[in-house]
């Protein structure tokens, strides 16, 4: 019976610590400070109220416009306040595109007229009153370019393609079908079409048109664009399979000369390598339906509060990290080629970016350009990650606003921020892009994954 009972004590022993390492969390040397990064994001964070603030005080700010110039102004005196070692305007010139006060949509069929939810793709010409012209559906732009232009021309053209359901990734899924958007004006002009209609880019059915921009080519005559919600979408393609459908639409939005903006900058000085800088950013512009709320206030207030954790936490860089919100990125990108340009005019040094523009969703991890040897980095710090639900360090990286620096400092590597894609779809360039479809939590756990990330990536 003693045998017996030492035995047991033994047993039970040897469990209770094979149950404590299992759930015992990761102890490397980072892991107190990611821990005392997270605690600060979650208990004292500032990225929800300083969305709050952008989205709800300033609101939708395209390039251009009043309130793209307040959301600057809004930024610098944020970054101030923070007391950051450096705080400065950029000055850039940006496009200027308005999308008017009409902007209307019909279709009929025989006797019968339905209206539909329309925006101008970014960059449109306006339709100069109202036009109407017969619908021609096709499934997707190659479908388009295989047509006759006797079929087309003087038609209106409704490219009618679905993004993929089955992408699990669904930036893979608007990827494949952002062609559509951004070429689909001009496809259709060089056939004769009047104008053009899209489904709008988006995974949920709804009546939200979404917008985004287009390209014109200067040897192709504009022709007006507008994205209908993907529920009309779908009644439209219905009622098109047996019946002459006639569409009209009248739209006076216009593009305005260029004007003048900026990128705000902020920074905390490097204790080792001041030279040496690594730039964190977002875009501040935003499409001008909904509040820029996901895209990309959320991505500019990531890398707001990540500096802020540095500075709060009295976490001193051995490098200089280098917060912009980078204008204009939704339609022309004259903020990110800017600041690559100045950074290479001044002959800075250019370690490493990262951008986040993808939402502000759960994060689920950071990408990297990096070769072999930055992605084992990479892998290697993932264990810090482990209990913050983070997964996913791979090959990608990059982004608009960073992308040109890679021109002009071949070294540098690119990093994007990773959070959940599901949702994002649905609200991307809508006016359902609003502060209310922000998750706090949610927004602040990105805050917290980047400064954790910007810490490693610093003291590497
Ligand atoms: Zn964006």
């Amino acid at each position: 019976v003693k045998i017996n009972s030492c035995f047991k004590k033994i047993f039970f022993v040897i469990i209770s610590f094979l149950v404590f390492l299992f759930y015992s969390e990761a102890q490397t040397p980072d892991s107190s400070v990611i821990r005392s990064i997270y605690n600060e994001a979650l208990l004292n964070g500032k990225s929800y109220e300083d969305l709050r603030e952008l989205c709800k005080n300033i609101g939708a700010r395209l390039s251009g416009s009043a309130q793209a110039e307040m959301a600057v102004k809004w930024s610098e005196q944020k970054m101030l306040s923070y007391g950051f070692d450096k705080v400065s305007l950029q000055p850039i010139i940006v496009p200027h595109w308005e999308r008017g006060n009409t902007e209307v949509g019909w279709f009929q069929i025989k006797d019968k007229i339905n209206k539909v939810n329309l925006l101008a793709l970014g960059g449109s010409i306006g339709t100069n009153g109202l036009i109407s012209g017969e619908l021609i559906e096709v499934n997707s732009l190659e479908e388009l370019k295989k047509k006759n232009s006797k079929d087309i021309k003087n038609k209106i053209v409704f490219i009618n393609q679905k993004m993929d359901d089955t992408f699990i990734q669904t930036f893979k899924a608007y990827g494949s079908c952002y062609p559509i958007r951004g070429n689909g004006a001009v496809e259709a002009s060089r056939l004769g079409a009047k104008a053009v209609i899209i489904r709008s880019l988006s995974l949920s059915k709804n009546e939200h048109p979404h917008t985004g921009s287009l390209n014109y080519n200067d040897s192709i005559q504009k022709i007006p664009a507008a994205a209908i919600s993907t529920q009309d979408a779908e009644q439209l393609s219905t009622a098109i399979k047996n019946n002459q459908v006639t569409f009209s639409f009248e739209m006076d939005c216009r593009l305005y000369p260029e004007s003048p903006s900026f990128n705000v900058i902020g920074e905390l000085k490097g204790i080792e390598h001041p030279d040496e800088i690594i730039t964190i950013g977002g875009h501040l512009d935003s499409w001008d339906t909904g509040e820029g709320a996901h895209d990309d206030g959320a991505g500019v207030i990531h890398c707001l509060e990540a500096l802020r954790i540095f500075k709060s936490l009295k976490l001193k860089p051995k490098h200089t990290i280098r917060v912009v919100f980078f204008m204009n990125e939704e339609n022309g990108n004259a903020g990110g080629k800017s600041y690559a340009k100045i950074s290479s005019e001044k002959k800075e040094k250019h370690i490493a970016a990262l951008e986040s523009d993808r939402g502000g969703f759960a994060p689920r991890g950071f990408v990297s350009d990096g070769n072999e040897n930055e992605l084992k980095w990479m892998q290697s710090i993932a264990i810090n990650f482990k209990n913050y639900d983070l997964h996913v360090f791979d090959k990608g990286g990059g982004g608009v606003d960073i992308g040109p620096l890679k021109n002009y400092f071949p070294e540098i590597i690119l990093f994007s921020f990773v959070p959940d894609s599901q949702r994002y779809f649905d609200f991307h360039h809508a006016p359902s892009d609003v502060f209310e479809n922000v998750n706090k939590r949610e927004l602040e756990l990105g805050a917290a994954a980047i400064a954790s990330f910007i810490y490693l990536l610093d003291k590497k």
